[in-house]
């Protein structure tokens, strides 16, 4: 199952990390559970049912408020190359019915219904006779009176699991205060299920950028100034990770390579050094790290730029689990991010796969080059809004602002 949803992430949705929050939710309904989860607005959630609905197979039943929302959701699936349907009052007898046979028929993955036309007699019959592997409530808040939009059709949706005892069932929103939590785990859960609340901050972990010069060098004063500490290195290439560890070796680190290059028994081999031995610097490339738990990792440094914010947050969170002070250091270039983009055009795929990538890519220019908080803007990116963290770069040594008009008039001597 942990290739199949990293395969539909990819395939169906063209994104290669799963976002903060949206792996756990995942997880735990492909192991059979129920969750709510609590997930900033533009964090990812539509996604911690659609791949679970992907992977599970059968029918995913999706209960949203507003017909806008639905058909959003259903065009934009339709737009990844999966079959989804919605069934609402907007839309005239004929297409309803047409959606429905192409559910009934097994052609539609997901079904976007109003939780009121769920929860009629003949659509609960209607379904329970095909295979629905899950029910996910989009903006469950509004099954509470506590939350600010409540939704009386909401109340009853707790009963469509009696209707349809085989399928799993998800809550999602990202309003809801512990009284409002309470109360949609009671109305719709019968208070039975997990729930998850991503804040996104891992504030033990400082985070910096630097700009990238000899990085060969830079890399070995990081290491060799932190002497016995485990961390790990991310490097571009096979080629540069066997550079780098070669450096580090040769300086007396306890450094190892790790990266798809290498036979399985290798890799298998310096993962489980790494994992048992303290104060090894695994060298990598992104080959490294899914699924990887070590708790005391003190330090993630990029010796190249990643690929996206996705990707970043992923690699910087293998540091400081234990929540003790850990490091993220990333060194920046223009050339790799002109290398990325080159990627990027030179890849064979859809334009607007090539151009979701290009900003993806921005977004991490846009992180690097900012002058504002890094762990405000990272979280930020991902949706949830925070004040200035006193602990990254920015924040420690705020770079001095440049008053472009003197400076253009001193230069041109005016
Ligand atoms: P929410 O419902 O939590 O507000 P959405 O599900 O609408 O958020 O997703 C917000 C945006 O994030 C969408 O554009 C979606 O494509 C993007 N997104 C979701 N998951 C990922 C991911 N793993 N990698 C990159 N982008 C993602
Ligand atoms: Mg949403
Ligand atoms: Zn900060």
């Amino acid at each position: 199952l942990e290739d199949e949803k990293r395969r539909v992430l990819k395939q169906a949705f063209g994104f290669d990390e799963f976002r903060p929050g949206q792996e756990r939710v995942i997880d735990a309904l492909l192991a059979g559970r129920d969750v709510l989860a609590v997930m900033p607005t533009g964090a990812g959630k539509s996604l911690c049912y659609q791949v679970p609905a992907l992977v599970m197979g059968g029918l995913a039943i999706v209960v949203s408020p507003l017909i806008a929302l639905m058909q959003d959701q259903v065009a934009g699936l339709l737009l990844d190359g999966v079959q989804a349907e919605a069934i609402h009052s907007a839309k005239s007898r004929e297409e309803n019915v047409a959606s429905w046979r192409r559910v009934a028929s097994g052609e539609a993955k997901l079904l976007y219904l109003a939780p009121e036309r769920l929860m009629t007699e003949r659509m609960l019959q209607a379904l329970s006779r095909l295979p629905v592997s899950l029910i996910a409530i989009d903006e469950a808040h509004c099954v509470s009176q506590w939350g600010h939009s409540f939704r009386a059709e909401y109340l009853s949706l707790g009963k469509a699991r009696e209707a349809l005892p085989g399928a799993r069932m998800v809550a999602l929103t990202a309003t809801a205060d512990q009284t409002t939590q309470d109360d949609i785990l009671q109305k719709l859960f019968d208070g039975r299920a997990d729930a998850f609340v991503a804040g996104f901050d891992r504030p033990n972990i400082s985070i910096s950028v630097a700009e990238k010069r000899d990085v060969g060098q830079a890399i070995e004063a990081y290491v060799a100034s932190r002497p016995g500490m485990s961390g790990v290195i991310y490097r571009i290439s096979r080629k540069k990770v066997d550079e780098t560890t070669a450096r580090l070796q040769a300086r007396g680190v306890k450094a190892l390579a790790y990266h798809a290059g290498m036979d399985a028994a290798d890799r298998a081999a310096a993962q489980e050094t790494f994992l048992a031995e303290p104060g090894v610097v695994m060298v990598a490339t992104v080959a490294f790290g899914m699924g990887i738990d070590k708790s005391d990792v003190r330090f993630v440094l990029h010796g190249d730029a990643p690929g996206s914010l996705e990707a970043y947050y992923q690699e910087i969170g293998r540091a400081g689990r234990d929540g003790e002070p850990a490091e993220a250091l990333m060194f920046y270039g223009l050339e790799d991010i002109r290398t990325r983009r080159r990627f990027i055009d030179e890849q064979d795929s859809a334009p607007e796969r090539k151009r979701m990538e290009a900003q993806r890519l921005d977004a991490l220019v846009g992180f690097c080059e900012t002058t504002a908080c890094r762990r405000a803007t990272l979280l930020a990116y991902f949706g949830e809004t925070s004040k200035p963290c006193g602990n990254c770069d920015v924040c420690l040594d705020p770079p001095e602002v440049v008053d472009g008009t003197t400076e253009a008039r001193l230069l041109l001597g005016l």
